[in-house]
């Protein structure tokens, strides 16, 4: 498998996972891992976890970030933009869809799940000019309102909040012509559909992308890490309103475990495809590919 883009297929749909790269979550910077990712995790209960998936000495979080293109009928959407020029591995979208003959311009719909550097950093080039000209870009009435309005500075905390506003203030007035928001849940385009998601950011939105019977759950950051999907109260640093994050993953992880469906997580190993599994009255990650990268065929149970 090339690392930094995974084909697969889903009903009629083409579906191609595209990398824009890593980004280390580390100090001086950001907190350890652990804390960052886990800051109101019950001491010891963490210890054990940490344990239980061998991350004792776990000193830098490389987050993969993980945008997706699908072919559906006559559009080319694309999901998030990646990260642009945020850190020396980031920015990476552009060049992997030019590998794969992929034209910018060909692309009719983005789908921003929400308005981190992350997810919008690749919305404009270096130059300021649109990466992707001809489409038309989607996000969440509120989110778009939240990061184009004063709200974000008052609710962001002073550790981040200087390089969120200005990846917000580089990346989303230029789309403004171009953009059409939702206010509840809806086709964005035949078969896809924006799923409220409310928590990390207050309008960032899952996808479910459906095509003959088959289905995909597209996340985004609803979880960060598999520990996540096994302690749904255990929140981030970056998760803006913790209380919704836990409604919000109960509810999806609910959805994606019943109905067996196949799941994109932004920022999970490439390429942050698996299933949710039912654990007792919790949950599990099941990567998709094994670490020789086959694709396991069912869910195991
Ligand atoms: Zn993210």
């Amino acid at each position: 498998m090339d690392e930094e883009t995974y084909h697969f297929k889903l009903g009629s749909f083409e579906c191609l996972a595209l990398s824009d790269g890593t980004f280390t979550y580390a100090p001086p910077i950001f907190p350890p891992p652990p804390t960052f990712l886990f800051i109101n995790a019950p001491k010891e209960r963490l210890a054990q976890k940490l344990q239980e998936h061998n991350l004792q000495q776990w000193a830098e979080w490389v987050s993969p970030y993980i945008c997706l293109l699908i072919k559906a009928g006559k559009h080319i959407a694309l999901v998030d933009t990646g990260a642009g020029g945020l850190g020396p591995n980031t920015g990476r979208l552009l060049q992997n869809l030019r590998s794969e003959n992929i034209a910018a311009e060909s692309i009719d719909t983005v789908i921003l799940t929400h308005g981190h550097p992350d997810h919008i950093g690749g919305n404009t080039t270096s130059e300021g000019k649109l990466a992707f000209p001809n489409a038309r870009f989607v996000m969440w009435k509120e989110e778009w309102d939240f990061w184009n309005s004063e709200q974000a500075k008052l609710k962001l905390d002073d550790h981040s909040r200087d390089v969120l506003l200005a990846f917000a203030r580089k990346n989303l007035p230029p789309l403004q012509s171009q953009l059409d928001t939702v206010d509840h849940e809806t086709e964005i385009i035949p078969g896809i559909r924006a799923i409220a998601a409310p928590g990390h950011t207050p309008g960032h939105i899952a996808l479910m992308i459906s095509s003959k019977n088959e289905k995909l759950l597209v996340t985004s950051d609803v979880f960060l890490h598999p520990i996540h999907v096994e302690q749904p109260d255990w929140h981030a640093m970056v998760d803006l309103a913790p209380q919704q994050v836990t409604n919000t993953r109960h509810r999806l992880l609910a959805l994606a475990a019943a109905n067996k469906v196949l799941v994109l997580a932004f920022h999970l190993t490439f390429p942050g495809l698996g299933y949710i599994i039912p654990k007792g009255k919790q949950w599990r990650w099941q990567p998709l590919l094994d670490e020789s990268n086959k694709r396991s065929k069912e869910p195991k149970c």
